[in-house]
Parts: structure tokens; sequence; C-alpha cells
């Protein structure tokens, strides 16, 4: 089914709605799925929204943070059962179901009406509707296509407008990757027509840094940033220990990667962090050099061409040997751009 008219009809009388996104969400994950919350309850719709994991702390102000179930085993069960008994699940801000980590299979096996709201690219085939486009600069501006499509815009208030105007400033690096379209000027224009304090939810997000976020960026500038100049590239390595010592939080290691990508002539970034369960990889690029291929080549990851992860299940040493060995076969493409 591909048809808008048959969800709104779905929709046009009160269900059991699921709601649920990538791990560790981000502000475009959250954003999409609080402001699609949002609209959803004020048309009598039951909704919940559960998040694989938790999010970090700058991400709190939006409106429904407070009823956000965060997956955790101990909730298996209540989660098993909010998931078997939901009509619809709204699939938010990821393409492939292993980035739903433990409710992942819950999600996969549930006979629930699935939407896919996305923009990643090369997405899993799991949902019985994809809403997928992925030339949008962020999941929160397909949310606004997707009210308008189903002609409900006028259900957009100040707080859902928030949640929108956050994922599309963040997925857009504010306003500066060329994802950046004159629509998305356009939509964000509309939600500060509405009343939103733009310049609020800017500081919200990026000037509410912890004394140890700050730190921990110090330290990784001065000692964990590598630039190897012949292959246009930088990255940085996080163990374990350089986490604790600065007791990293969920999101303190978020836009590191950026400060790679900033330097001269650099055309690939890379992050490679110890996390507890796995070494999880995320890289950036400027230009033509795909690191949705190079992550879903080498780390069972993917993304957008510019912005994607992976995950490696060896040593944190193993992992940054691998990606070494990697970078001289890709030495012509990474030269091949213009900054
Ligand atoms: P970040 O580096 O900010 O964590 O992620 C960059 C982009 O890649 C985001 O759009 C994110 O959703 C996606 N991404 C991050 N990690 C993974 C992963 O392990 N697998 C896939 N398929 N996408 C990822
Ligand atoms: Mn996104």
């Amino acid at each position: 089914m591909q048809d808008i008219q048959t969800l709104k009809e779905l929709l046009s009388s009160p269900k059991k709605i699921i709601i649920t996104t990538h791990h560790k969400p981000d502000a475009d994950a959250l954003g999409s799925s609080l402001g699609l919350a949002g609209y959803l309850k004020k048309k009598n719709h039951q909704v919940s929204v559960i998040t694989p994991s938790d999010y970090p702390d700058f991400l709190n102000w939006m409106s429904g943070n407070d009823e956000v179930i965060i997956y955790s085993n101990n909730i298996q069960k209540k989660v098993e059962s909010l998931i078997n008994e939901s009509d619809i699940i709204f699939c938010l801000d990821f393409s492939a179901i292993s980035r739903l980590e433990g409710i992942g299979e819950l999600i996969k096996k549930s006979t629930s009406f699935k939407v896919l709201i996305d923009h990643h690219l090369e997405p899993e085939k799991f949902a019985d509707f994809e809403y997928w486009f992925p030339k949008a600069a962020a999941t929160c501006e397909l949310i606004y296509d997707f009210l308008e499509d189903l002609g409900e815009l006028s259900y957009i208030d100040i707080p859902i407008a928030e949640c929108l105007y956050a994922g599309i400033m963040t997925d857009t690096g504010s306003f500066r990757h060329n994802s950046t379209s004159k629509k998305v000027h356009q939509i964000v224009a509309e939600l500060i027509d509405l009343g939103i304090d733009n310049s609020a939810i800017h500081r919200r997000i990026f000037d509410n840094n912890t004394e140890d976020k700050l730190r921990f960026l110090g330290h990784a500038l001065s000692e964990k940033l590598v630039v190897l100049k012949e292959f246009n590239t930088a990255y940085f390595v996080i163990s374990k220990e350089d986490l604790e010592k600065f007791s990293s939080k969920t999101g303190d290691t978020e836009g590191l990667v950026n400060y790679a990508l900033s330097i001269e002539n650099i055309v690939l970034a890379a992050v490679i962090i110890e996390r507890k369960e796995a070494i999880k990889l995320s890289f950036r690029s400027v230009g033509e050099f795909s690191v949705n291929d190079f992550a879903r080549k080498y780390f069972e990851g993917g993304g957008h061409r510019n912005a994607a992860g992976g995950i490696s299940y060896v040593s944190l040493e193993e992992t940054v040997k691998k990606f070494q060995d990697i970078l001289p076969l890709y030495q012509q493409s990474l030269k091949n751009i213009n900054k």
C-alpha cells in the first residue's frame, strides 16, 4: 500500500499507535517522534513513543519527553505487550531494523501496520507504507510533509513546531549542509511564524554543555586526533578510559567528528569509539565520497552519502588497523574533491 488516502482512512478512527526510532536518538529522531506523537494525540489516538535506548539530556525539553518509554531489559514485558496490542507502528529516522537494537525483533515480528518515515539511503523492506525521501534534510522535514499530505498542517502547534525545528536544525548542521533546500527554509519560516523561539532552541541544544563534555572535547582535540594528510583523512580514536575519565554521558561525543572534517583539505572524517557493547564508528565526508557506501561495505552500517555510522565487534586496536588499511584503496577518490 503506497496510497496516503488509505493511511488517512486508517487514522480516521482512534488507534493504538507505537512510534519508535533508532538507538541513541538524536534531535531528528526524537523530534520527529514527539512531533508526530503530538499530532496523533490531538487526533485522539493512544500513542506510545518507545526508544531503544536513552538519549542526551539536552533533548529533555521537548514536549512529550516525560512520557517516552526508554527500553531496557527490565521493561521488556511491558514493551512487548504494548507492541503486541498496537494497531500501527511508525518507524522514524532509520532504515535498518538493526538500529532498533533490543526492540528490533519485537517490531519485526509484530503484525501491526508498519509505516516507515525516513531519509536514509537504501532502506530495508519491512514497512507496509513507506514515506521515504532520501533527499529530505531531516525526518522532521518529512513529518511536516506528511502532515501536509494528510491536509493536517493546522494541527501543528508550538510544542510540535519546536520538535520539528530542532530536528531540521541539527540534521542540516544548523542550515549549512547541502541538504538545506529552499523548501527547508520555507518550512522553517512557517514554524517560526507559528511563534517558536528558534534562537532559544539552538541554545538549548548547542549551548547546554556540561563542563565534562567541554573538557573531554579539549582532550580529544589535543590528544586523540590523527590527521593523515596523504589520505585527506582525519579521525579520533576514543577509548573506554577516555570516556570514563570525563564521566562521558550520552550525547557527549556528538559533534566531535565535525571538528575532524573542519580541517583544511580533509575529505573523510571519523570517530572510532570503544563503547560497552562494541566499537561504534561515525563518519562524515564532503562532496562525492560516500561514507554510506564505506560504512555499509566495511562496518555493517550506512546512513547518508556525507554522514554515516557503523559498528565493529573486534577490539579498538583491530578496528583502527582495519580502518587504516582500507584508506589506501580510496586514496584517489579521497583526493578528487573540491572542498
Ligand atoms: P552519527 O555519526 O551521527 O551517529 O550518524 C550519522 C548518520 O548515520 C545518521 O543518519 C545515523 O542515523 C546513521 N547511522 C549511524 N550509525 C549507524 C549504523 O550503525 N547503521 C546504519 N545503518 N546507520 C547508522
Ligand atoms: Mn535524521
